[in-house]
C-alpha cells in the first residue's frame, strides 16, 4: 500500500517507516500534518493514512476528519490513528472522527501488520464493489453511473473555452431488428462489437444503456469531435458483423454536442442527444453536430461517407 505516515517525532517516523517498508509498503513520512494533507489531496494513489494523535498544528483527530472528507466512495482511504494514550475514550474519539482503526504508539510490528492486512481486505473489497457498480458487465465499458460520475469530474475540472469539451452519443440503427431476426444473444454480441468500435483511449467511453453509447472528449472542439464521430461511424460500418447465419453491416447514428463554459455533463449530452435525434430523423447512419446553445436546429450534418464540413 502507498501510506502517508504523520508524526512530529523523527524517531517514530523512522521506526514505523522501517516496519512498513519491511512488508513492502511504500511510505511517505511527514512531520507536518498540513503537508501530509496536501499530499493526500493531490495523490489519488495514497490508500492509507497512519497518524499520531499528537501533532504540531492540529490534533490527530482533526487530521482524521479532514482526510475522511477527502475519501469518497470512488477513493477509499484507510485511516489508522496511533496514540500513546491507549484508552477507551481516545479510541471512541478517534473512531468518531473518521479513523477506521486505532493502535498504540509505538505500535507492535505484528499488530500493525495484522491491522494493515485487514485494511487491505476492506480496500480491495471496496474497489471491487466500485468496479461492479460502475462497469457494464456486457461490454466492460463504464456503465451509465460510472460514465456520469467521471464525466461530472471532467466537467468540473475542465473549463471549456471555445468548445474544448465535446460529447458524442451513438445509437445503433434498427437494433430491435437484430434481436428479432437473430435472437437476443446475437444482439448481445452486436452490442459488444459496437462497444469495441466505440472504445477510445483518449476519451471517456461508456454504455449509457441498451444500444446507446457516449464519449466525452477533452480538448476537442466541435469540428474535431465531428471528425472523430465520423471515424467511429466508418469504423463500425466498415467491419462486417457475423451473425452466425450471415454477415451484416451494423450502423449507428451519431450526435455531437460541444460544451460551453460552466456546462454540466447533462447539458452537453442534451445537445448531443438533440443532434442524435436529428440524425435518426434524417435517415440514420450519419453524424450530426449541434452548436452550443442551439438545441433544435443542428448546424452541421455529414451523411454517407462525406467528411465533416466546416462550421
Ligand atoms: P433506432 O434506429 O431508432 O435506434 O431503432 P432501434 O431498433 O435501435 O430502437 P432502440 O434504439 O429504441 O432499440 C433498442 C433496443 O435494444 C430495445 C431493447 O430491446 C434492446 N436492448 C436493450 N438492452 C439490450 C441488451 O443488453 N441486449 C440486447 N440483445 N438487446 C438490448
Ligand atoms: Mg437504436
Amino acid at each position: 500500500m502507498r501510506i502517508v505516515l504523520v508524526d512530529p517525532s523523527r524517531t517514530t517516523r523512522l521506526i514505523v517507516s522501517r516496519m512498513l517498508e519491511a512488508r513492502g509498503h511504500e511510505v511517505l513520512p511527514f512531520a507536518d500534518e498540513r503537508d501530509a494533507l496536501a499530499s493526500i489531496k493531490i495523490d489519488p494513489c495514497i490508500e492509507a493514512l497512519i497518524t499520531s494523535a499528537e501533532l504540531k498544528h492540529m490534533s490527530g483527530v482533526e487530521l482524521c476528519w479532514e482526510t475522511r472528507l477527502l475519501a469518497t466512495c470512488r477513493r477509499p482511504i484507510y485511516v489508522l490513528m496511533m496514540s500513546s494514550q491507549y484508552d477507551q475514550r481516545s479510541l471512541i474519539e478517534a473512531l468518531d472522527s473518521g479513523a477506521d482503526d486505532f493502535i498504540g504508539k509505538p505500535p507492535l510490528a505484528e499488530e500493525l501488520y495484522a491491522r494493515l492486512r485487514a485494511a487491505e481486505r476492506i480496500l480491495s473489497m471496496q474497489r471491487e464493489l466500485l468496479r461492479l457498480a460502475t462497469t457494464d458487465p456486457l461490454t466492460g465499458l463504464c456503465n451509465r453511473r460510472g460514465f456520469f460520475e467521471q464525466a461530472t469530474e471532467v466537467c468540473a475540472r475542465v473549463v471549456p473555452s471555445d468548445g474544448s469539451l465535446s460529447a458524442i452519443i451513438l445509437d445503433i440503427d434498427n437494433f430491435k431488428h437484430i434481436n428479432d431476426s437473430y435472437g437476443h444473444e446475437t444482439g448481445d454480441e452486436a452490442i459488444r462489437a459496437c462497444a469495441d468500435a466505440a472504445r477510445m483511449q483518449e476519451a471517456l467511453t461508456g454504455r449509457l444503456g441498451g444500444d446507446e453509447f457516449a464519449l466525452l472528449l477533452e480538448e476537442k472542439s466541435l469540428p474535431q469531435a465531428i471528425e472523430i464521430a465520423e471515424d467511429l461511424r466508418l469504423r463500425l460500418a466498415g467491419k462486417p458483423f457475423d451473425t452466425g447465419k450471415d454477415r451484416i453491416t451494423l450502423t449507428w447514428s451519431v450526435g455531437v454536442g460541444e460544451g460551453k463554459p460552466g456546462d454540466t455533463v447533462d447539458q452537453i449530452l442534451a445537445r448531443a442527444d438533440a443532434a442524435l435525434y436529428d440524425a435518426k430523423l434524417g435517415g440514420r447512419n450519419r453524424v450530426v453536430g449541434v452548436h452550443a446553445g442551439i438545441l433544435t436546429r443542428p448546424a452541421i450534418v455529414t451523411t454517407g461517407f462525406a467528411r465533416a464540413l466546416s462550421i
